[in-house]
């Protein structure tokens, strides 16, 4: 099977499930602003299709593809090619097929969570301060990698299980102090930025229950978790007057890199997109 001629350009994202990716709106969103002929779709792969799934797509005419839930670590093992940045993670997020088939991997996840970050809070000193993040799971991996290449001086790292924040320190060396859950107040005294990396606080999920107290009112205070856009968490930050920002810019900002990749153009991410990815 050999691409047609043309330039109409495919791009996609697998996982399983898959229905409810609002990468597909995003893509979208972006395609119709540039006026580039092409598609972004949603890919409902199961884990023993996978491996068949990244042979067949280059060969259909696939630029690349968006990889979640539960297929990241998978599709880092199947790639040709990684970035470091991916290899540290040992998840990737972010497939680019090349011409003869091969896979360029990446993970995208740890420069969204900065760039968003960054965007939302421009007088945010990684340096100046230690920086807290609640989780160990595969979206905290991303961002303790990122905070740690910022430059964080201490991260103090807090998860339900310990083991897991100890195995995270143990991985990326001393800057990290891996905490039990119930350190959570000495963890955010004098901190200069707090993360919560887990699934509390998601709709159908409990509540993350942590007070701020203690927690300087100049620290962002960032929610991955971006549904509901205003966690609780959220909202107690930004009534004590620290900065916020929503989950949302994370997942905006992940999709840039992929997008110039795949269709050419390195897009914006503005109101206007976060309008359509949270249009009804
Ligand atoms: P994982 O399953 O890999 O990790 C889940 C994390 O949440 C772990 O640290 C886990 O702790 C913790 N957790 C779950 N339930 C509880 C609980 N009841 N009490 C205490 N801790 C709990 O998930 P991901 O890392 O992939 O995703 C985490 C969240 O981030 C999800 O809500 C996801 O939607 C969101 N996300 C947002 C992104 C964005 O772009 N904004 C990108 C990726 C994820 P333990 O280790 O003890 O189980």
């Amino acid at each position: 099977m050999t691409q047609e001629p043309g330039n109409y350009r495919l791009a996609g994202v697998i996982g399983d499930p898959v229905a409810h990716s609002r990468s597909p709106r995003l893509h979208g969103h972006w395609l119709a602003r540039y006026a580039i002929p092409g598609a972004y779709v949603p890919l409902h792969v199961r884990a023993p299709d996978l491996a068949e799934t990244l042979r067949l797509l280059p060969r259909i005419g696939f630029a690349g593809a968006n990889v979640t839930l539960p297929h990241k670590e998978a599709a880092l093992a199947l790639a040709s090619r990684a970035t470091p940045r991916a290899r540290r993670i040992g998840a990737a997020n972010t497939l680019t097929f090349a011409a003869d088939g091969s896979i360029d991997a990446d993970n995208t996840d740890a420069g969204g969570f900065l760039a968003s970050l960054q965007a939302a809070c421009p007088g945010w000193q990684p340096g100046e301060a230690p920086a807290t993040v609640l989780g160990a799971g595969g979206a905290a991996r991303a961002i303790v990698d990122a905070l740690l290449e910022a430059g964080v001086p201490e991260l103090r790292l807090l998860n339900r299980s310990f083991a897991r924040a100890r195995e995270l320190a143990q991985h990326y060396g001393p800057r990290i102090h891996p905490l039990p859950w119930s350190a959570a107040p000495e963890a955010l005294s004098g901190a200069g930025l707090l993360v919560n990396a887990t699934s509390l606080g998601m709709a159908g999920q409990p509540p993350l229950e942590i007070a701020l107290d203690g927690l300087p009112t100049a620290a962002p205070v960032c929610d991955i978790v971006y549904v509901p856009l205003e966690t609780p968490l959220l909202a107690a930050a930004r009534a004590r007057g620290n900065p916020v920002v929503d989950g949302l810019g994370m997942l905006l900002h992940q999709a840039v890199p992929g997008f110039e990749r795949w269709f050419g153009r390195r897009p914006e991410v503005d109101e206007a997109l976060r309008a359509a990815v949270l249009a009804p």
